[in-house]
């Protein structure tokens, strides 16, 4: 079987060493084992889109070492291949359109929402049909298009192991496409991996949550889903996602300031516990070193001495 992985900024903001260290894992992960790597941009949720930032991320992948084959895809020149995913949706009954605000959402959760994702969509609007949505639209309410949950798929993660959300508890029926008119994440994502024929997904794991629902998407449009690894991601020294408060980490501001990118991914390949030592080493000199197995299950803890030990000193 052909391997094909995948490299998916998304150009919200710039990259920094935390997705970095994900880009690398996904790259060796395919080319480590005779596969080719697309990529795509994550463009969908133009709100956060910044200009220039696909070209940046491009630009932050090749700076690391990293390529990929063929031409990038773009989700937001690909609207009609989601429309059609959408549209076998509606036909199967699969979804209903939905009203509620957040703040609906919110005031009728029962339980004290947990995580990052909210409240889980209570149902309000689940007694709905496709066919609601005509009489919605005629009377200008804007509605979202939700999945209806009735099960939770287990899955084998390469890294991870054995997983079993239960997605009630994790959002509940999800939003598949946004009353602003766009595609949700989730259908983007599924529509993109499989018509890329993408085999194997390497992301954070922030994400797991995301893949059940991402694989009752594969059953219900009758794709195969590829497998899946989820990696821990990296931290400051709080414990927190590595993030603005920890000090600009953008690879574009360490090239700046004249890091070379052999020294952050020595730095990188060392907290995957592929090298015994934080050298500089190019990302294709990795490519005989990289195990999955051997990286550390928890979050890899990025402190301001590694940084000064590449060279580099964040402004705060
Ligand atoms: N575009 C997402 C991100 O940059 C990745 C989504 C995915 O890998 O499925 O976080
Ligand atoms: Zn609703």
């Amino acid at each position: 079987m052909t391997r094909i992985g995948r490299l998916a900024p998304s150009p919200t903001g710039a990259q920094h060493v935390g997705n970095a260290r994900t880009y690398v894992v996904a790259w060796l992960h395919a080319r480590s084992r005779g596969g080719s790597v697309r990529m795509r941009i994550e463009d969908i949720d133009s709100p956060r889109i910044k200009t220039g930032a696909a070209e940046q991320a491009a630009e932050d992948l090749r700076w690391l070492g990293l390529d990929w084959d063929g031409e990038p895809v773009t989700q937001t020149h690909r609207l009609p291949l989601y429309v059609a995913a959408l549209d076998k949706l509606k036909q199967r009954e699969l979804i209903y359109p939905c009203t509620c605000t957040r703040s609906d959402i919110a005031a009728a959760a029962s339980a004290p929402h947990v995580g990052q994702e909210g409240p889980p969509y209570p149902g309000t609007c689940a007694h709905r049909t496709v066919a609601d949505a005509e009489r919605l639209a005629a009377e200008g309410k804007p509605f979202a298009w939700r999945f209806r949950v009735t099960v939770s798929p287990a899955f084998t993660d390469l890294y991870a192991g054995e997983q079993r959300i239960d997605l009630r508890e994790h959002g509940g029926d999800f939003v598949v496409w946004k009353n602003s008119g766009t595609p949700a994440y989730q259908l983007a994502v599924v529509v993109d991996d499989a018509e890329m024929g993408v085999t194997e997904v390497v992301r954070g794991d922030d994400l797991i949550p995301s893949t059940p629902r991402q694989l009752l998407l594969y059953r219900a449009l009758e794709l195969t889903p590829p497998a899946f690894a989820h990696v821990p991601l990296v931290v400051g020294e709080d414990g927190r996602r590595l993030a603005k408060r920890h000090g600009d980490t953008r690879l574009a501001a360490l090239r700046d300031a004249g890091v070379r990118p052999e020294a952050l991914v020595g730095l990188l390949a060392w907290s995957c516990g592929w090298v015994n030592a934080p050298n500089a080493i190019a990302a294709r000199d990795l490519l005989p070193q990289v195990r999955l197995a051997a990286i550390p299950p928890r979050p890899f803890v990025l402190t301001g001495a590694l940084l000064r030990s590449i060279g580099y000193a964040p402004a705060t």
